[in-house]
């Protein structure tokens, strides 16, 4: 599998805590992969070095086809290279509908300031259906945000990061609040995600991550602990120890 995101020996510190500590892996395109371990493991870091909110001490972030250094651009250029980050809460604008969301997701494709140079189109009416569809929403788009469900929200934050169409998605614990029936919608959609982009989820919930069925990497103290399949790495007796000794 090419790689996109290749992550090479990476450390960060905070105050001489080594939150990152030499840290390496890759992602594929269109790969799904789930990344799980204890609090403190560094798995919000990772996601912050990866959209440039916070920069290594050490190693190399490359992106793309030609390796590019992700650690020479800021937080716009990433997101305008085509990695898309959804966080825990979703940050819909709740007195507008879904269309509306959607609309303004695509009025700012890749990085601040373009709105001020985009225009409304017919285009743009058949492109938000259309993302609304990808993510179960068709039915909802003229429903104010605000009336979704909590699991339809978090949709419709991720149909606005598809706008944008990134090449690469980090979600993260996208199914922390959400009932039975929406993690089961949510896993689909996360699958049907990475036939076309590379997804990225990190969580907790073990279940969840048995069911998005893909390899997983387990990060602890900052480093990859084991990768492989979910029923590899919970045969790991390190992983083990890791989890059941916290
Ligand atoms: P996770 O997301 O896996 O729970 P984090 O990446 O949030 O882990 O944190 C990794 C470690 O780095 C933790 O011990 C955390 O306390 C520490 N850490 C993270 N960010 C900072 C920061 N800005 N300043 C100091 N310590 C931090």
């Amino acid at each position: 599998m090419t790689a996109l995101l290749e992550v090479r020996g990476i450390s960060v510190s905070f105050d001489g805590f080594r939150a990152i500590n030499n840290l390496s892996f890759e992602i594929g395109e269109c790969e799904l992969r789930a990344i799980i371990g204890p609090n403190g493991a560094g798995k919000t870091t990772f996601m912050d070095i990866v959209t440039g909110k916070t920069r290594p001490n050490e190693g190399q972030v490359l992106w793309g086809e030609g390796s590019k250094s992700l650690l020479r651009m800021n937080e716009s250029q990433i997101a305008q290279a085509g990695i898309g980050r959804k966080f825990q809460r979703p940050t819909v604008f709740e007195d507008q509908t879904v269309a509306e969301n959607l609309t303004m997701a695509l009025s700012a494709p890749r990085g601040p300031f373009s709105v001020l140079r985009w225009r409304p189109s017919a285009d743009s009416a058949a492109r938000v259906a259309e993302l609304a569809a990808e993510v179960g929403l068709a039915e909802h788009l003229s429903r104010k945000s605000g009336e979704l469900s909590h699991g339809q929200k978090q949709w419709l934050e991720i149909g606005m990061l598809l706008a944008q169409d990134p090449r690469l998605l980090l979600v993260d614990e996208p199914a922390a609040g959400m009932t039975l029936a929406e993690r089961e919608q949510t896993t689909t959609l996360l699958r049907r995600l990475s036939e076309k982009h590379a997804v990225v989820v990190v969580e907790h919930d073990m279940d969840f991550v048995r069911r998005l069925d893909c390899k997983v990497t387990v990060l602890h103290e900052g480093s990859v602990l084991a990768e492989g399949s979910l029923d590899h790495v919970t045969a790991n007796p390190e992983v083990i120890e890791v989890y059941l000794g916290r």
